[in-house]
């Protein structure tokens, strides 16, 4: 049995992260990867529960030993995923999320073309940089150079299978459960999941 494999990306400030949280505490047997990055924690970030936090030199010591099944640099830090985590978890049959940038997202493509792309969208440009105006952690520079990479995020929606408009927080989560409940429901994950049923017929 093996569980399926989402990954969810976003621009910074489309709201993905509160979407993220709200989907796995309400959701049974899903669970999220928590990506390893060089990046400082911001006040109120747990090392491993929202990322596990290390240095440049661990960071390249895991990467060169083969041990992330994506990583990429992003806004100046790296972020990498977890292999043996995420096998370990779809072989104990868990479906598993990521919440990963477009260019992780493509390398998890290439091994796992089964793999379920869900694109978080602000609902415009102008209420996006707002959002990144108003978070108050980082400072303008950070913000700037935040607003382009949200361009460049944007510019591969298209390679997602789903896409959904964050302009409502309630509506946004219900139709991301509603990706996640349709994705269960195909025949391939019925039939692996539940054969003894098949059996009956
Ligand atoms: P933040 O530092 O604001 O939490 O995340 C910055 C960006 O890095 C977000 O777009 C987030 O999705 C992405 N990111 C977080 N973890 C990973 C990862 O493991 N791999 C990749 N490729 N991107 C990640």
């Amino acid at each position: 049995m093996s569980g399926l494999l989402f990954i969810v990306a976003a621009p910074s400030g489309a709201g993905k992260t509160t979407l993220v949280r709200r989907l796995i505490a309400q959701t049974p047997n899903l669970v999220l990867s928590i990506s390893c990055t060089t990046r400082p924690p911001r006040p109120g970030e747990v090392d491993g529960r929202d990322y596990q936090f290390m240095d440049a030199a661990r960071f390249t010591a895991l990467r060169e030993a083969g041990d992330f099944l994506e990583w990429a640099k992003v806004h100046g830090n790296d972020y990498g995923t977890s292999r043996r985590w995420i096998a370990a978890e779809r072989a104990a049959g868990h479906d598993v999320l990521l919440e990963i940038d477009w260019q992780g997202a493509a390398q998890v493509r290439n091994v796992f073309p089964d793999a379920i792309g869900i694109f978080i969208l602000p609902p415009s440009m102008e209420v996006l940089t707002q959002r990144l105006r108003g978070r108050g952690t980082d400072d303008a520079e950070v913000i700037e150079r935040r607003l382009l990479a949200a361009r460049e995020e944007i510019r591969h929606v298209c390679d997602f299978g789903y896409v959904i408009m964050n302009a409502d927080l309630d509506t946004a989560c219900a139709q991301l459960a509603s990706v996640i409940g349709a994705a269960r429901l195909t025949f391939s994950c019925q039939r692996q999941r539940h054969p003894e049923y098949f059996e009956r017929f």
